[in-house]
C-alpha cells in the first residue's frame, strides 16, 4: 500500500477548462487558446465571483472534457470571451492585492451580460450588480460589432466594478476628477489584462520595435470598438483605429477649469477625456519600469505589468475613500513602491507622472504607532481622531486588512451642499485613509480638503447633459430649504 502511494504523482495544479478567446480583439490578433480554473468557470460560465447572464441566447455548456472551445461564429463565444476577460481581470487585481476583493454589492457574483441589446456602449451598474455589453452594426467593418468580444472593453467595465468595491464613495460624487479616475482605472485594468498574456507582450514588442514610445496594441485601447465608433460619426478626421491612445499629449490641469465636453482630440472635463491624463502616466510607468528590466523581452514586459499592477492596487487603496485626486494616488504609488520594492521604481514612477504634469510629492508621516490593532470602525475612531487635522470631523468607516499585512483605516465626513443655481442639493463627502504596517506604525496618511467647488462644477455638468443611456443620478427627496436632494448613482457608461 505504502509503495503504491509513493508512486502516485500528486499535483497541486487546479483542474483547468480550455477556452477560445481573443487575447485583445479580432482586429488585434487571432483567436488563441487560454484556460480558466474549473472552479471559477463551472459548466455554465458561472462561478462564485463572475457569472454570465444572457436573455438572447442559451448559455454555453462545457463539452464532455469540461472545455469551452467555441468559435466566434456562435453567439456563445461572446459569453465565453466576456466571462474570461472579466474573471481574469478580477484574478489580476486579487493577485495584486493578495486578498479576495469585494464587489460594492452584497451578492458574491458579478453578472456579465454579453448580449444586453443593440447600442454603441457598455455599462457597469452597481444596483444591477452587473456589467452589460451591447452590439451594433458597423458598415466600416462590414459586421455586427459585439462589445463583449473586446477584452479591453470587458476589462474596462470590470475595472469599474473592482474600483466600486474598493472605493464605493467614488460612485456617488459628481466631481470631474473622481469620475475621470474611474474611467482611468478601467483603462488601466485593460492595460494590465493585456500585459498579463505573453502573446500580447510579444506582439507589443514586435509592433513597437521594443520602443514603447511607438504606438502598439498596449498604447491603443479598444481597437475594434474604436474603429467602428470613430467611423460612425461622419468625421473623416476622426477615423482612427482605436478608441483612445495612451500615447496622448494630455497633461494635468485642474479639470474644473476645462470645458465640460469637447472634440475628442482636445482635453475636456468629460470623464473619458480627462481620464487620458492618468492613463498616459500609467503607460509611461509601465514603459519606464520595462526600461529598467535586464532583458527587455516579452517576459520582462509582463513582469513590468505585474509591478505596476501591485503599485496601482495598493496606491489606490491608500488613497482617499471619498474622492480621487491624481496627485494623491500618484504619491501613494510612490509610497507603495517603497513598501513593496524598496523604492526600486520610484524614479521611473516620478518621471512617468511628471510627463503628464501630475504631482507626486510624498508628504512626511507623523511618527505614530497604535496602542492596539482596531478590529472595527468604532475601535478605529480613536486613530482617526488622533491623526486627522483637528476639528475635521471624520467618522471612521472601515478597517481593511490588505493581503500584504497592511491595515487601512477609512474615515468620512458628509455634508449637504446647496446648489443655488440649479435649485438642488447633493451630499458631498471628504475622507481620510490611514495605512499602518503589521506593528501598527503609521506608513501613509491622506485626507481631503473641502471640495464643494469641484462638486458644484460636476453637478452642473450632469444637470446640463442629456441622459445618454441609464440615468446617472436620481431625486431622493425634498429638503426643508425647498431644494430637491439629488444623488449620483454608481453607474458608469462606456
Ligand atoms: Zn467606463
Amino acid at each position: 500500500m505504502s509503495s503504491y502511494t509513493a508512486q502516485v504523482k500528486i499535483s497541486n495544479a487546479p483542474p483547468m477548462a480550455r477556452v477560445y478567446t481573443y487575447a485583445q480583439d479580432s482586429q488585434v490578433g487571432p483567436l488563441v487558446e487560454d484556460s480558466v480554473e474549473v472552479s471559477k468557470i463551472g459548466r455554465r460560465l458561472e462561478g462564485p465571483r463572475v457569472g454570465i447572464w444572457d436573455q438572447e441566447v442559451m448559455k454555453a455548456s462545457a463539452d464532455s472534457n469540461g472545455d469551452f472551445l467555441i468559435k466566434p461564429d456562435r453567439r456563445q463565444f461572446d459569453q465565453v470571451q466576456a466571462f474570461v476577460s472579466s474573471q481574469k481581470t478580477l484574478d489580476l487585481f486579487e493577485a495584486y492585492a493578495q486578498r479576495s476583493l469585494p464587489w460594492a454589492f452584497d451578492n458574491e457574483t458579478l453578472g456579465v451580460g454579453p448580449h444586453a441589446g443593440e447600442g454603441v456602449n457598455a455599462y457597469y451598474q452597481r444596483f444591477a450588480e452587473s456589467v452589460s455589453f451591447y452590439y451594433f452594426d458597423s458598415k466600416a467593418l462590414g459586421k455586427q460589432v459585439q462589445t463583449a468580444q473586446s477584452a479591453d472593453v470587458v476589462s474596462h467595465e470590470t475595472g469599474h466594478a473592482i474600483l466600486d468595491g474598493l472605493k464605493p464613495e467614488y460612485g456617488h460624487t459628481f466631481e470631474r476628477e473622481t469620475k475621470a479616475f474611474h474611467e482611468a482605472f478601467g483603462d488601466c485594468a485593460a492595460m494590465l489584462l493585456t500585459l498579463s498574456r505573453p502573446v500580447n507582450c510579444q506582439h507589443i514588442l514586435d509592433q513597437s520595435g521594443g520602443d514603447l514610445s511607438h504606438e502598439n496594441c498596449l498604447s491603443r485601447l479598444g481597437e475594434e470598438f474604436g474603429t467602428a465608433v470613430r467611423r460612425l460619426n461622419n468625421n473623416p478626421a476622426d477615423d482612427r483605429d482605436y478608441l483612445r491612445t495612451h500615447l496622448n499629449p494630455f497633461t494635468y490641469v485642474d479639470p474644473n477649469t476645462l470645458p465640460s465636453d469637447g472634440p475628442r482630440d482636445e482635453l475636456s472635463g468629460e470623464s473619458h477625456s480627462f481620464c487620458q491624463v492618468w492613463s498616459r502616466a500609467f503607460y509611461q510607468a509601465v514603459a519606464g519600469i520595462f526600461a529598467q528590466q535586464p532583458g527587455r523581452d516579452a517576459a520582462d514586459l509582463q513582469r513590468s505589468g505585474e509591478i505596476v499592477g501591485h503599485l496601482f492596487t495598493l496606491g489606490t487603496q491608500m488613497a482617499s475613500p471619498a474622492r480621487a485626486r491624481y496627485a494623491q494616488v500618484a504619491s501613494a504609488m510612490v509610497r507603495a513602491d517603497r513598501l513593496l520594492y524598496d523604492g526600486q521604481h520610484s524614479q521611473a514612477l516620478q518621471q512617468a507622472f511628471a510627463s503628464a504634469n501630475i504631482a507626486c510629492d510624498l508628504e512626511e508621516v507623523p511618527d505614530f504607532t497604535w496602542q492596539q490593532r482596531p478590529t472595527n470602525a468604532s475601535e478605529a475612531q480613536t486613530l482617526v481622531d488622533q491623526l486627522a487635522p483637528q476639528g475635521s470631523g471624520f467618522v471612521a468607516q472601515r478597517v481593511i486588512q490588505d493581503g500584504h499585512g497592511f491595515t487601512l483605516v477609512d474615515g468620512l465626513r458628509k455634508e449637504t451642499l446647496r446648489h443655488q443655481q440649479h435649485g438642488v442639493s447633493s451630499e458631498v463627502a471628504e475622507g481620510i485613509t490611514l495605512t499602518f504596517d503589521g506593528n501598527g506604525r503609521l506608513l501613509h496618511r491622506v485626507y481631503d480638503q473641502p471640495s464643494q467647488d469641484s462638486e458644484r462644477v460636476g453637478l452642473g455638468d450632469e444637470l446640463r447633459r442629456l441622459p445618454n443611456g441609464p440615468a446617472s443620478w436620481q431625486a431622493v427627496r425634498n429638503l426643508a430649504d425647498g431644494t430637491l436632494l439629488v444623488a449620483r448613482l454608481p453607474v458608469f457608461v462606456d
